[in-house]
């Protein structure tokens, strides 16, 4: 049903950077030497993507094991979701509710994998701070803003919960405390806050990443997309327009752009969801006042499908949330407007405020709604990390590192699964019925979660 992409060709455009806040504020002391693949070349390690799957994987590769490693990206470095998305650095990951986890894997290996998930907030941190990217780190905890009194009372059963049973740092805030030391409007009804959580820049700080991994010595190629992939004997053969490689090991790191027709054993488990974002003009003192803003932290609202917002460093809102699932241009001005709109109901004062950037990308969801990290039971020489549900920015840091340690020490030959890992992110997730029918099953997925928004079920 589809020849190489699931959404319309306009979010495909290799060559155009988004019109993002971003791309306008990217750090242009940052020098990459990355030209395009030009010629025959060889390495033990491909890695197909650019961003911080594929950054961190190699980042880590060559620092920690000296491994000869190049990473090939069709656009340029940071081209995808890591180069535009919210920046909020957060613990999640997976959209399965707490109580379902431990029925699924148990309270151990649920523990295990929230773990994993501060770990995985601490990484980012820490590589911001060896390697001196300048990421405007900003605010401390991420925020669950309730909507509604119920909302409140829900929020307060799982912060209890996930701090007695899962050791996650997790406190509420009242209505009225929130309204001081966060901002006040109508639909405010208190906030949880988990920990460890915040912001930053995104793609600074992919920029950052890249040329911590080119310092070490891994190689990367920008506008370099892998346009053909087979094997000649155990060595695998990526083409692009201009040159060949031939290495040893392939690390798939596409998350949400993943071409159809590149590997259709991971397309076909790959669900790709748009989502976007706007963000206003600064905004002033009598305006912050308006709605008592001095918030630093990264908040999202109580919905199922929720908003996701932040005040940046420039006093000026960003705010996220869903997108169509056709992806064509009409729908991402519609959409756009739409994100205006909900400014105006989420805090009224700004309903005026006009917007300067909007854009728009891929996030990943798995037919199992969880990570999908391992190797290909078909040829164990492929590896994978896809699947982040939204939240990339730690998960596919972790998942690269993880990755990377992996190929350098696993010494067991045959297990096509991670087994160091917690349970929740090892192997592979099964195909989604008729692949064909993805955005079908998105759109009944999202369309479900609104209507329980709705009628508060
Ligand atoms: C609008 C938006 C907001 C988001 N907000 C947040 C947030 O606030 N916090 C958070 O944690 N996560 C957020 N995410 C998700 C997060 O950005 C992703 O999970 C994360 O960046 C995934 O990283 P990745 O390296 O796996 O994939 P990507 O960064 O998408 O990189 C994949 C790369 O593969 C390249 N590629 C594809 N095919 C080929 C090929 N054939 N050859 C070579 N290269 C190829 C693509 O060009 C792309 O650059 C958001 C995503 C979007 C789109």
């Amino acid at each position: 049903m589809f020849s190489q992409n699931i959404f319309d060709l306009s979010l495909y455009e290799y060559d155009k950077p988004q019109p993002s806040w971003w791309e306008k504020t990217a750090d242009t002391t940052i020098d990459l030497k990355a030209d395009p693949l030009s010629g025959d070349t060889t390495c033990d390690v491909a890695v197909i993507g650019g961003g911080y799957t594929g950054l961190s994987s190699a980042y880590h590769l060559a620092k920690d094991y000296n491994v000869d490693v190049r990473v090939f990206e069709a656009g340029h470095i940071g081209w995808g979701a890591s180069g535009r998305n919210g920046g909020f650095c957060t613990m999640g990951g997976t959209q399965i509710p707490v109580h379902k986890l431990i029925k699924i894997f148990g309270l151990d290996e649920t523990k295990r994998y929230y773990q994993a998930q501060a770990e995985a907030v601490e990484l980012v941190e820490n590589i911001l701070e060896t390697e001196n990217i300048d990421a405007q780190k900003q605010g401390a905890g991420e925020m669950v803003v309730a909507e509604k009194q119920s909302h409140f009372e829900n929020l307060q059963e799982e912060c209890s919960f996930m701090r007695e049973k899962l050791g996650i740092d997790c406190q509420m805030i009242s209505q009225g405390e929130f309204a001081e030391t966060h901002y006040d409007a109508p639909h405010q009804y208190g906030a949880m806050i988990q920990f460890p959580s915040f912001g930053l820049h995104p793609l600074r700080y992919c920029q950052g990443l890249a040329k911590a991994a080119e310092k070490h010595g891994a190689k990367l190629y920008s506008h370099s997309k892998i346009l053909k992939w087979y094997k000649n004997g155990n060595k695998h053969i990526l083409e692009t327009a201009k040159g060949k490689v031939v290495a040893d090991k392939v690390i798939v790191a596409c998350n949400g752009f993943m071409p159809e027709n590149l590997n259709s054993e991971i397309s076909a488990r790959i669900l790709p969801l748009q989502s976007h974002i706007i963000v206003t003009r600064p905004l002033n003192e009598d305006e912050l006042v308006a709605h008592r803003w001095v918030s630093q932290t990264p908040a999202i609202n109580s919905r199922n499908v929720y908003h996701y917002y932040r005040m940046l460093p420039e006093k000026r809102l960003m705010i996220g949330g869903r997108a169509d699932f056709k992806g064509t241009p009409e729908g991402a001005k519609q959409t756009a407007s739409r994100l205006k709109q909900s400014i105006g109901e989420l805090w009224p004062e700004w309903s005026h405020v006009d917007i300067e950037y909007d854009w728009r990308g891929l996030v990943c969801f798995t037919s199992k709604l969880r990570p999908s990290i391992g190797r290909m039971p078909q040829d164990l020489s492929i590896y994978f990390g896809f699947g982040y549900h939204g939240n990339g920015v730690n998960n596919a840091t972790w998942t690269g590192r993880e990755l990377a340690k992996w190929i350098a020490t696993g010494n067991d030959k045959t297990n096509p699964l991670p087994n160091h890992l917690p349970k929740l992110v090892q192997g592979i997730t099964p195909r989604f019925p008729l692949p064909g029918l993805r955005p079908y099953y998105a759109k009944a997925g999202v369309g479900w979660h609104q209507l329980k928004d709705k009628f508060n079920l």
